[in-house]
Parts: structure tokens; C-alpha cells; sequence
């Protein structure tokens, strides 16, 4: 019954899902075809402009969600946390310096053994390193913080110093398509969270508008079995 339960359940997000990318999609399209309309006699340049614009939010959204629809091959083998934390700060290193942050590492000598899909879990990192930098309109700096909790679990703790996020909006992160950017697409945190779920975790956020946010990974280190 538990099983049935749950793809039906399953069977309910996905529709949920499809519905709003219907809608996400039919937006654009809309404002393709009318100014296709206008372009009849000769591509006018202006219009050129919006449409292409509109064509690449689409393939953004599509881009996305391919990320989600992807057969979940997920393949759990045991890494250093350590090592995957570095690898992705390491890669978002000069899109932060872009954007005058700096990220500050602070990682705990014990090595930390968990059990993941290294992708799926570098994928959250880089989609909560990325909200960070684009909250930090004036820069500043990011601190990633791991910590053993007592839990057998671990923490990983992305503090940023943004603009934070009002607290009657923060039940609202992690829904498909939510979003506050002009070119955001409201997926990443849908995204990631499902990760850290499939991965026997949860994400909890703390946050203060003006000042700055703090997500909160919390994931089950291997234990003696392995
Ligand atoms: P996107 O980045 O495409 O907007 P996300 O799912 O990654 O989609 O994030 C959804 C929304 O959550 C963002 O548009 C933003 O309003 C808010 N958000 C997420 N992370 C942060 C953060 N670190 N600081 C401030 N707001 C954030
Ligand atoms: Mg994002």
C-alpha cells in the first residue's frame, strides 16, 4: 500500500510539474508568435532581439528540467565530502571573483565518508553557490562551513551575505518556477532539494532580509559497515 501511495504521489507532482512548464513555456512562445506576426514584411531588429531572448529562456527552462526528468540512475558510492566541497568551490571560484565575492572554506580536518552520487550532489552545491553570488548584487563574502553533528550526520552550512529573503517567502523556495529574477528559472532549489532527499537528508534555511542567508545541508555519514 506504502509503494502505491507514493508513486501516486509521485504521479501528483509530475502533474503539478507539467502543468507549470506548460505554462512556463507557453509564455515565451506567445511573445515568439505575436512578434513573428509583426515580422512578416521584414525582420525588424527590435523584434529580433525579444524573440531571441525568448527563445533562450526556453532553452534554459528545458535545459533545467532535463535535470530532473533524467532517468535517476542515481549511483551512491562513497566519497570524501571534503573532496567534493573543494572540487565545487574550486569551479565557482572565478564567477564569484566576478562578482567581487569571495568564498571562505572551512572544512574540518577529520575526513567525513558519505555515501552519494557525486553529480547529483555537486549539482546542489554549484545551484547554492550560484544563489549566493547573485543575492551578492555588491559583493562580500560566502562562508561554507562543514561540521560533524552529533546526529552521525554531517552539516554543510552556506552562509552568504545577501539580500536575504523575506520570512513570508521562504515557504515558497524550492517550488517548481519560483522565482524573483528577471532570467532565473525557479528550478535549482526544486532540484537540489530533491537531491538531498533522495540522499536521506534535509536542507533547512535561516534568513534575514538585508542581511544575508543561510542554508543548511544535513547529510548521514557512512558508518562503521563500510
Ligand atoms: P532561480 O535561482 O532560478 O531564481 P532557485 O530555485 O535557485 O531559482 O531559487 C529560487 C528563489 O529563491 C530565487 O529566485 C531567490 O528569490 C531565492 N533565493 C534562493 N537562494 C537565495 C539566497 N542565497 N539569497 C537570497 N535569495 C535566495
Ligand atoms: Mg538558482
Amino acid at each position: 500500500a506504502r509503494e502505491i501511495y507514493e508513486r501516486s504521489e509521485k504521479l501528483a507532482v509530475a502533474g503539478e510539474l507539467a502543468a507549470g512548464i506548460a505554462h512556463e513555456i507557453r509564455n515565451p512562445l506567445t511573445a515568439i508568435k505575436g512578434f513573428l506576426q509583426l515580422t512578416k514584411k521584414g525582420i525588424n531588429p527590435d523584434y529580433y532581439e525579444i524573440i531571441a531572448s525568448e527563445m533562450d529562456r526556453i532553452e534554459l527552462i528545458i535545459s533545467e528540467l532535463l535535470m530532473v526528468a533524467k532517468p535517476q540512475r542515481t549511483s551512491f558510492v562513497l566519497e570524501k565530502l571534503q573532496d567534493v566541497v573543494l572540487h565545487v568551490v574550486k569551479l565557482m571560484e572565478s564567477q564569484a571573483n566576478l562578482n567581487n565575492v569571495s568564498i571562505e572554506l572551512n572544512l574540518p580536518q577529520e575526513e567525513i565518508w558519505i555515501h552519494c552520487d557525486e553529480n547529483q550532489l555537486k549539482q546542489v552545491f554549484i545551484n547554492m553557490l550560484k544563489n549566493s553570488i547573485e543575492a551578492m548584487q555588491s559583493g562580500g563574502t560566502i562562508s561554507v562551513q562543514i561540521s560533524r553533528n552529533p546526529a552521525s550526520a554531517v552539516d554543510i552550512v552556506i552562509r552568504d551575505e545577501g539580500l536575504g529573503i523575506p520570512d513570508d517567502k521562504i515557504a515558497n523556495l524550492g517550488q517548481p518556477f519560483y522565482t524573483t529574477k528577471d532570467k532565473g528559472t525557479g528550478l535549482g532549489l526544486m532540484i537540489s532539494y530533491n537531491i538531498i532527499r533522495n540522499h536521506q537528508g534535509h536542507v533547512s534555511v535561516q534568513s534575514r532580509a538585508g542581511e544575508g542567508t543561510v542554508f543548511t545541508i544535513t547529510l548521514p555519514v557512512a558508518g562503521d559497515e563500510d
